[in-house]
């Protein structure tokens, strides 16, 4: 299946590159001349669908068109920081601000009362209708020191024990073996492949 990313994130660009060949995932043209579509919604699907109907409907292609809207949820921090993870440290933080905080948040909480998620929803959409959506989680835990220099975002402070280390110590094709964005993408391919979206028929 073929489907455009409406994103700016190189970090999930990445993510995308590292999966299966099935699925080819290209940035959306003229994405960055687009308007920008306020995420203001109260939950990752409502992000999702938000950013695919309103892209799709900018672009005005027959692609579809796919958007991802992602984050960390910490037990211990009662889900934070969710919906909120780009800017956990305020508004233009960079990755390291929001580790650094995350860190510091979770200062003293003993390994056992450190568990945490990685949930995606990616939503796909054609002119401005959403088909589908689909939700993607990972457990693990937060360590107490960065782990790795792959990935993006908090992946070097998420411990998957599935993995058995950090999704920062993983190139992307490994990572998607076991992450949040990767069980969702299968769940795309899945869907494209039943509804015959791969090949334009839907
Ligand atoms: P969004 O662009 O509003 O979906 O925000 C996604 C944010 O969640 C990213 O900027 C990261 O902070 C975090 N995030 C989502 N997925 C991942 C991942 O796979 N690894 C690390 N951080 C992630």
């Amino acid at each position: 299946m073929r489907v455009w990313l409406a994103s700016s994130n190189p970090g999930k660009l990445r993510d995308f590159a590292g999966m299966a060949p099935a699925l080819e995932v290209d940035l959306l043209p003229g994405f960055f001349r687009l308007p920008p579509v306020i995420e203001d919604g109260a939950s990752f699907a409502a992000n999702a669908r938000k950013k695919a109907a309103e892209y799709s409907r900018a672009w005005g292609g027959e692609e579809w068109v796919l958007a991802d809207d992602s984050g960390l949820e910490v037990a211990a921090l009662n889900g934070a920081p969710g919906i909120y993870s780009a800017r956990f440290a305020g508004e233009g933080a960079s990755d390291a601000d929001n580790n650094a905080l995350l860190l510091r948040r979770l200062e003293g909480v003993p390994s056992e009362r450190r568990q945490a998620a990685f949930v995606c929803v990616l939503a796909v959409a054609r002119q401005g209708q959403v088909a589908a959506t689909f939700t993607g989680r990972a457990e693990g835990t937060i360590l107490t020191a960065e782990r790795g220099s792959n990935g993006f975002g908090y992946d070097p402070l998420f411990y998957s024990p599935e993995a058995g280390c950090a999704f920062g110590e993983l190139p992307a094709e490994v990572k998607a073996r076991f992450s949040h964005r990767g069980k969702a993408a299968r769940a795309l391919l899945a869907w494209a492949q039943k509804h015959g979206a791969g090949n334009g028929r839907h």
